[in-house]
């Protein structure tokens, strides 16, 4: 029968923690698999197993849910067989991946020692069946594919190379945080970066409707989708900057327009925590990228913000944060057209050294705080 095996990550050194650590895993595990038919999961040591109860079960679809899961750092889709050689051995010779293996080798691990033979010896008796009756060569060293035993206390289990899981803690075991989502590249990878660290997101993303179309919110709220499929369930919240930007543009100097946004969306986004139990912010800032990411505006940006602000992409480059996107599956979304609303008022010469006395004198210009009392009367919030 076949079964999905996991590995969990670093969370088993979390000492005292384990068990609420454990089981946050698990139940997020359940959820995940739960569309793909009814398996069981249980876990004994570091491993995790999930066993299809019935044949309509979708292994590979659960499989491919499974490797979204944070907290796993390795995953396998495994044969469970009977602890007995031959049918270890007639099992082996089954594995598809060795259909087009060049060369293989065999690593055996005994977790229950009153099982006959010795690693070594069941690795030679596997390994020589293989060989022989398959024809294909041994290779220690650098094996095209490796065939995993585990005996184990109920049961072996047989696998190939087993596929990298999402790594990480499990999700919501580090509180929560709220993501400032745009629509771009960097803050959907941002999120999924601290989601991993065992943060549970309330993304907010600021409008500027009718500046900005249905469609770039849409963009947004499918960038929220995807990056539900690696945390579960969340609110995004969608909160309207129209007024504050549009009084920002009539009553400030041109060039602090977007230090003083990202001071007002700072501001807000503390009160969305503040009201829902969040600890920090968390945005898709990365050094030098643009005027508002020098370090002073990021400075005087900071300034408005009681929680801390965690920028997981600061000292990352683009193409770094590009390739992850791809692997958190939000890059061909991000790069669709849609203007978010800073792209719609960004001031030609922004001040890439924007000094606090200058912005604090600004702010007395307009009435942000009526302005952000407002908005936050009016979120819109969607269930992803
Ligand atoms: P991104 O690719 O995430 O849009 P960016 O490189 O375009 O980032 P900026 O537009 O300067 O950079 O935004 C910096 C950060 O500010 C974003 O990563 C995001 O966290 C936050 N932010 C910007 N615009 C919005 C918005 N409309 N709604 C919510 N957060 C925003
Ligand atoms: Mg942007």
């Amino acid at each position: 029968m076949e079964i999905i095996l996991l590995k969990m990550g670093e969370m088993v050194l979390k000492g005292l923690n384990r068990s609420r650590f454990e089981a946050s895993l698990l139940s997020r595990l359940r959820e995940v698999l739960s569309p793909f038919g009814n398996f069981e999961v249980s876990s004994r040591q570091s491993a995790v197993y999930a066993v299809p109860k019935d044949p309509g079960c979708d292994v590979g679809g659960a499989f491919a849910a499974a490797g979204k899961v944070f907290g796993f750092s390795a995953l396998a889709r495994a044969v469970r067989c009977g602890k007995d050689i031959r049918e270890l051995q007639e099992q082996a010779l089954l594995l598809p991946q060795l259909k087009t293996a060049r060369s293989f080798k065999v690593e055996a691990r005994r977790a229950d020692k009153r099982f006959p033979m010795t690693s070594p010896q069941i690795c030679a008796e596997l390994g020589g069946c293989i060989h022989e009756k398959l024809g294909i060569l041994v290779d220690v060293h650098t094996p095209g594919e490796v065939v995993w035993v585990e005996i184990r206390e109920t049961a072996a289990y047989l696998h190939t190379r087993p596929a990298e899981g999402a790594g990480g803690l499990p999700p919501g075991t580090a509180g929560k945080a709220v993501l400032l989502l745009s629509g771009g590249i960097d803050s959907p990878v941002a999120g999924w970066r601290m989601a991993r660290r065992g943060l549970s997101l309330l993304p907010v993303h600021f409008e500027s409707y009718p500046y900005t179309s249905p469609e770039a919110k849409e963009k947004v709220l499918t960038l929220a989708r995807i990056l539900a499929e690696w945390c579960g369930h969340m609110t995004v919240r969608v909160i309207s900057f129209t007024g504050i930007q549009e009084a920002i543009r009539k009553h400030c100097p041109g060039d602090l327009a977007t230090v003083l946004t990202r001071r007002s969306m700072c501001r807000v986004a503390n009160a969305v925590a503040r009201r829902n139990g969040a600890g920090a912010l968390i945005t898709g800032d990365s050094l030098g990228q643009v005027a508002s990411q020098t370090l002073e505006a990021l400075a005087v940006t900071e300034e408005a913000s009681v929680l801390p602000v965690l920028r997981p992409l600061v000292g990352a480059d683009k193409e770094e944060v590009s390739r992850e996107a791809r692997r958190v599956g939000t890059f061909e979304t991000s790069i669709l057209p849609y203007e978010d609303c800073c792209g719609v008022f960004t001031p030609r010469h922004p001040r890439i050294k924007p000094r606090l006395e200058e912005v604090l004198a600004a702010e007395t210009l307009y009435d942000y705080q009526t302005l952000e009392d407002e908005t936050l009367k009016r979120v819109e919030k969607i269930e992803v």
